[in-house]
């Protein structure tokens, strides 16, 4: 049997997948099994933040694999507490806590600020307002924090105390809120929602409305972080400061993490075995993402960011057939004009250009590090793809 044949065989059907099989990458081109070549502006879901085996990430991350793989928590570790120092001192959070995954950095998220809540004003103010369109993961509560009733099917009881409203309604937010209130989760773009980006006056009053009445803020940046949109993390473009900030997909370069950070309010809300993941904090994970950071947390890489996006997006609007392009920085999103995104997508990747879907739009994630010569052979192949 050959990949795909295994694969229809031994592996549950939760995806549904292209018809592919890649097999070895650089920078932002992937190859298939066959040896034929693509170009990736989908990253593996904006994984990959420097493309497909950057020369030193793979040089630290082989080194820390050989130097010592995996620690239990129970010990301190020099790659996770200077991922952690990084990370806070770039942000001005206060404390990190690592996991695996973005849905579990969630979790951690809901964990703290329903328990410094609880602390606080007792166990019945624990209630968390998302938003509408949003996507949290796939855990049953981070199911339950998505507000899409397509995720509220099948796997019942799902956790209590989420409600949902309208992004970028003020009026309809300050309605929802009760004396159960705890917090507000939320996307500042919503990636599998549709690239919807949140207005930033909305943003801002949401956050000084919440302040005023100790609602905690939760940011979601599993898909928006570590330099997708031009910025560090989306926060510092809209100019807010949550209570706490989670990143996953780019953060560790193409390996499994998660964290969740909290501001000074909230570094003492949780204390031993109240959380914890074996895996999380992971010394070659953390040395992936280090390398991650190093790399991106400068001016110079971040601009680089903004600017390929701006050239991207003026390509895009040429392109015939597409009717307008939602981006920030390098998370892109392309609504057709009366064409399937998935069927353009699936011709796409035939012609040689991996890209993905979000809702009824095509979506671009590409690797922070592609070429504008990249983007040009994208957009071409894009473009032949919308005229088959
Ligand atoms: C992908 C994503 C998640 C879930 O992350 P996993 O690593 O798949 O668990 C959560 N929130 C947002 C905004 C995401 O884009």
């Amino acid at each position: 049997m050959n990949t795909k044949e295994k694969d229809l065989k031994y592996i549950m059907h939760t995806y549904g997948r292209y018809d592919v099989a890649l097999k070895s990458g650089k920078g932002a081109i992937a190859y298939d099994e066959s040896g034929k070549k693509y170009i990736d502006v989908s990253s593996g879901i904006g994984v990959n933040s420097l493309g497909y085996c950057d020369d030193g990430w793979v040089k630290t991350v082989s080194e820390q694999a050989g130097t010592i793989q995996h620690m239990s928590n129970y010990f301190y570790c020099e790659q996770a507490s200077s991922l952690a120092e990084k990370l806070c001192s770039l942000t001005g959070m206060s404390r990190v806590c690592f996991g695996n995954s973005g849905a579990e950095a969630n979790e951690c998220a809901i964990k703290i600020a329903r328990k410094y809540s609880f602390d606080k004003y007792g166990k019945d103010r624990n209630e968390i307002i998302t938003l509408k369109n949003s996507f949290h993961g796939r855990t049953v509560t981070t199911l339950s924090a998505t507000g899409q009733d397509a995720f509220h099917n099948y796997f019942f009881p799902f956790t209590k105390g989420f409600c949902y409203v309208e992004a970028d309604d003020i009026n309809a937010f300050k309605n929802a809120v009760t004396s159960r209130t705890c917090a507000v989760m939320f996307e500042l773009i919503q990636g599998e929602g549709g690239v919807n980006i949140l207005d930033k006056e909305y943003v801002r009053s949401l956050v000084k409305f919440c302040r005023e009445k100790d609602i905690l803020v939760i940011i979601d940046e599993v898909q928006t972080g570590v330099g997708r949109t031009g910025k560090l993390f989306a926060c510092q473009n809209y100019g807010v400061m949550p209570d706490l900030l989670t990143a996953a997909k780019g953060l560790g370069g193409g390996l499994p993490i998660g964290v969740c950070m909290c501001g000074e309010k909230l570094r003492d809300v949780m204390s031993p075995s109240t959380h914890g993941t074996t895996f999380g904090a992971n010394p070659v994970v953390c040395a992936g993402a280090n390398y991650v950071i190093d790399k991106i947390a400068n001016e110079n890489f971040l601009n680089g960011v903004n600017s390929k996006g701006a050239y991207l997006e003026e390509k895009l609007l040429k392109i015939d057939g597409v009717k307008s392009v939602r981006r920030m920085g390098l998370m892109v999103g392309i609504e057709l004009e009366n064409k399937d995104a998935h069927d353009i997508a699936v011709k796409c990747v035939e012609n040689g250009l991996l890209i993905i879907t979000a809702k009824n739009l095509l979506r671009m994630l590409p690797p922070l590090v592609i070429t504008t010569e990249e983007i040009d052979e994208a957009v071409q192949i894009l473009e032949k793809a919308l005229k088959q």
